[in-house]
């Protein structure tokens, strides 16, 4: 694919038939619907960079803003080789979906670099960071557009572009990122509020499908990276069995259950989770196909396809990671009763808790941990039980009524402010 093929990349395709599905169902106003096919704008940027063995290393970044009707632009900044412009404007869409569907008051973006972070030192990845900050540093603000970790990104890398930043303004200027550490005004609770909000709609979900979720709750995570590794660690926590985790390497599984605090040590030690004494290998593939009460894909986009939606086995499908699942095996899986928790309403735990963050740094009056996660149960439960009843109304699956419920919201800002000029 061609560099600016923006609308073209399937997994753009793939959203807009998503877009067109809810917008059809709920008979959206055609202008509101036909706008929000396209991103508001898309930068792309050339990042030099001195590799530690001094050669110049040119990459490229993004940064796409999709619709700033409810505010700032609030999205994820990706660091993986597969990064491409038309996949971050998909995420950018997603953006404005989620933080619609949660009424936040913020806009939907999305930013990365092509790069494999893995195989960077902590210097190339600095410089890397500090440069694509400056590149950008036009479109971003705590008032216009608010970067977040995404996969390959942590806090340290938003303390490299909160620093960068505020370097070019000529003062601290906190709120330019979240997911920053808690000493330059980060929030307790957001390293995990993503995993946690996970829970917290799979706590819903089981409710509202009479399960119990105890010792005899089988869970398999695929991807043990900020989400999976919180969402494991939370259910663990609330008693139930985690069987099998993986990372890209490849996955483990035990089916009387994993002890996880000997994963982390093994993990600590070996840097992979591959070779862990008290489980079985399993490859990723063959690990979405597990017999399973609770699957959570937390690891990369597009894994559950037309081609294994049909042997997935699980009774609640609660998606960490962004579109894990394809337009196609959707409808299998609906066909199956198979109960999805879509992504945009099971992972918008991270955002909710980032909006949190930028809240609190804005009154400069931070919140206790308790504080945190007390809200976030509310938020993330209100929203289940509301999309809950979008999908009882429309007779349409939990993506599509979580779609819906997003552009109700965005659809009512977007009159009532009017088309420019
Ligand atoms: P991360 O980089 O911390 O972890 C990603 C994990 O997935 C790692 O364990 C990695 O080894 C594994 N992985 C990568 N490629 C894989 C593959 N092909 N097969 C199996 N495993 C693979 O990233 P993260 O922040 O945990 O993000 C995971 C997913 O959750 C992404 O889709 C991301 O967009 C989404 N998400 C993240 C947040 C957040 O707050 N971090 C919020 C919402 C959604």
């Amino acid at each position: 694919m061609s560099e600016f093929e923006l609308y073209t990349g399937p997994l753009y395709q793939n959203a807009l038939r998503r877009l067109d599905l809810a917008a059809e169902t709920m008979k959206l106003d055609p202008n509101v619907a036909g706008r929000l096919k396209y991103p508001k704008r898309a930068l792309v940027v050339s990042v030099p960079v001195r590799m530690d063995d001094g050669h110049i290393k040119v990459f490229t970044g993004y940064r796409v803003q999709h619709n700033m009707t409810l505010g700032p632009g609030k999205g994820g900044i990706r660091y993986h080789p597969a990064v491409t412009l038309s996949e971050i404007a998909t995420f950018a869409m997603m953006m404005t979906l989620k933080c619609a569907l949660f009424q936040l008051p913020l806009g939907g973006a999305k930013g990365g670099i092509r790069c494999n972070p893995h195989k960077m030192s902590r210097g190339e990845k600095q410089r890397m960071t500090r440069r694509f900050t400056s590149e950008i540093s036009n479109l971003i603000g705590p008032d216009k557009d608010i970067p977040a970790p995404d996969i390959g990104t942590d806090e340290q890398v938003m303390a490299w572009m909160m620093d960068t930043y505020s370097q070019e303004v000529g003062f601290a200027i906190p709120g330019v990122v979240t997911g920053k550490p808690i000493v330059i005004g980060g929030t307790l609770g957001r390293t995990e509020a993503t995993g946690r909000g996970v829970v917290y709609t799979i706590m819903e979900a089981a409710k509202h499908l009479n399960l119990n979720l105890d010792e005899s709750t089988t869970v398999v995570v695929q991807g043990f990276g900020n989400v999976g590794s919180s969402a494991a660690r939370k259910m663990a926590k609330i008693g139930c069995r985690i069987t099998a985790i993986s990372d890209e390497n490849g996955g483990i599984y035990n089916a009387k259950g994993l002890n996880l605090e000997k994963v982390h040590a093994h993990l600590q030690e070996k840097k992979a989770l591959m070779g862990f004494s008290e489980a079985d290998a399993v490859s990723n593939e063959a690990l979405l196909e597990l017999p399973c009460d609770v699957l959570i894909p937390a690891a990369v986009e597009e894994q559950i396809t037309i081609k294994n939606a049909h042997k997935i086995q699980c009774k609640i499908l609660a998606e960490g990671a962004n579109i894990p699942t394809t337009f196609e095996a959707d409808q299998v899986l609906f066909d199956r009763g198979i109960f999805v928790i879509p992504d945009i309403l099971a992972n918008a735990g991270g955002v909710t808790v980032s909006y949190f963050e930028w809240v609190q740094g804005l009154q400069k009056y931070f919140w206790t941990e308790k504080e945190v996660n007390t809200k976030l149960f509310e938020i993330m439960s209100t929203t289940f039980q509301k999309v809950l009843e979008i999908q009882k109304q429309y007779k349409c699956n939990m993506r599509i009524a979580a779609i819906i419920g997003a552009l109700q919201q965005l659809g009512r800002a977007m009159l009532v402010r009017g088309f420019y000029p």
